[in-house]
């Protein structure tokens, strides 16, 4: 039997930042996984790094996660492929732009850079769009990076410091005192830490965690090119929505010369199968946004799993009734962003140091104390 300061269940984006952090912060560390290293929903990701205003708490964690990203951005290996592009936010009347002006001002108050562009500084900076668009919120410090290899990379940062990888290794429990393999292993641990992302229910069945189906298209070279990631601001409306299928233009450049375009959301959806339905909405959208799309060919299509909790924000921290259990999981459509903000949060906790950000927002017991209580879940 091995003993660690602590196991981390779940080598997702979210698990290997954390891995990165503990170890940083001394302990030792297992970061165990059934598959490798980020090929779950984080595989799946589109990879904006966005500060989001949606509510005081999203704010604060993404606006501090994309400058803990910016922190470390030099460090990073080049196929991470991080890329400074920023994001246009795109106002199609004068209702969406009297958002961005209300957008700008939460920003601002947040330290936050952000600028309105008018029509024509819109076109001057994206040539690409259809015409008859009115303005645009642009948000200079967001960015985009490749998921996947961003999870290897905080991974293999925090094996050289000697935390040890488990691939191709599931949990089958977790308990106070470590975890069980499915193989039957026993691995010791102080702190056991869930990162199991939409599989996290499987081993604690109390979480409020459900799917949320998003499907994203990369088309081939000689896309029309772009220079911010580009989302239409009718994608909050499509962000927020609890029930049934809803798409919103989302488009993201790559060094390549390709286009990553997104995104649907079927909220409750558990199956990975590409629906094509949902996919012909979707380019129908960007079409309306880039018509430089027609014809161009579709190189691949996927979908993937976001873990949504019922309010929108991860649960971070400790298991109200499980003090040996910690949470890190529940971070829907802002897993790729948050998992920097979200590791130093629980670390920051799990240590008993002070963190840049209040942590109350995020912890688990606004769920799960209601659940022990005998109150149903949203
Ligand atoms: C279409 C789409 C677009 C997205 N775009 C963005 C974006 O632009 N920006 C952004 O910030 N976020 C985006 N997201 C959300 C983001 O991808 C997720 O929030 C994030 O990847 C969640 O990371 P995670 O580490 O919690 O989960 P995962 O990446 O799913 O990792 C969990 C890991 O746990 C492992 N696991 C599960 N069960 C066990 C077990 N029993 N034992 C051991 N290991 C186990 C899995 O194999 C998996 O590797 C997008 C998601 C989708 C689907």
């Amino acid at each position: 039997m091995s003993a660690f300061d602590c196991v981390i269940v779940g080598g997702g984006i979210v698990g290997a930042a954390l891995a990165d952090a503990l170890s940083a912060g001394g302990l030792s560390v297992a970061l165990v996984e059934a598959r490798s290293i980020g090929t779950g929903t984080t595989a799946c990701g589109m990879g904006h790094l966005v500060a989001m205003d949606d509510n005081a708490a999203e704010l604060a964690l993404t606006s501090w996660s994309v400058s803990l990203w910016r922190e470390l951005r030099d460090g990073l290996p080049r196929t991470v492929e991080y890329d400074a592009c920023g994001t246009l936010w795109l106002a199609a009347d004068d209702e969406e732009m009297a958002a961005v002006h209300t957008k700008v001002a939460n920003y601002r108050a947040a330290g936050i850079r952000a600028e309105v562009l008018d029509s024509a500084a819109l076109y001057e900076a994206e040539p690409s769009l259809a015409p008859g668009l009115v303005g645009a919120l642009r948000v200079p410090d967001d960015a985009v990076l490749y998921p996947p290899v961003a999870a290897r990379t905080f991974a293999l940062r925090a094996e050289a410091r000697g935390a040890r990888l488990m691939t191709g290794c599931p949990v089958r429990e977790l308990r106070p005192g470590g975890v069980v393999l499915a193989n039957g292993d026993v691995l010791a641990a102080r702190h056991v830490v869930l990162a199991a992302g939409v599989a996290s229910p499987a081993l604690c069945p109390e979480l409020p965690i459900s799917p949320r189906k998003g499907h994203l298209l990369i088309t081939g070279r000689g896309a029309p090119v772009v220079h911010h990631q580009l989302v239409e601001l009718g994608y909050l409306k499509s962000a927020h929505g609890t029930e049934g299928a809803s798409v919103a233009f989302n488009a993201q450049p790559r060094v390549t010369g390709q286009l990553l375009l997104g995104s649907s959301r079927q909220p409750g959806e558990g199956s990975r199968e590409v629906d094509a339905a949902i996919l012909e909405r979707m380019l129908k959208r960007a079409a309306v946004f880039l018509p430089g799309l027609d014809g161009l060919q579709a190189l691949r299509v996927w979908t993937g799993l976001r873990p949504a909790s019922p309010d929108g924000l991860p649960l971070l921290g400790p298991h109200p009734e499980k003090p040996w259990l910690w949470l890190a999981c529940g971070h829907e459509g802002l897993g790729i962003t948050t998992a920097t903000g979200s590791a130093r949060l629980v670390a920051d906790q799990m240590l008993g140091r002070v963190s840049a950000i209040d942590p109350s927002p995020y912890s688990p017991s606004r769920f799960l104390a209601a659940t022990s209580r005998g109150v149903a879940h949203a």
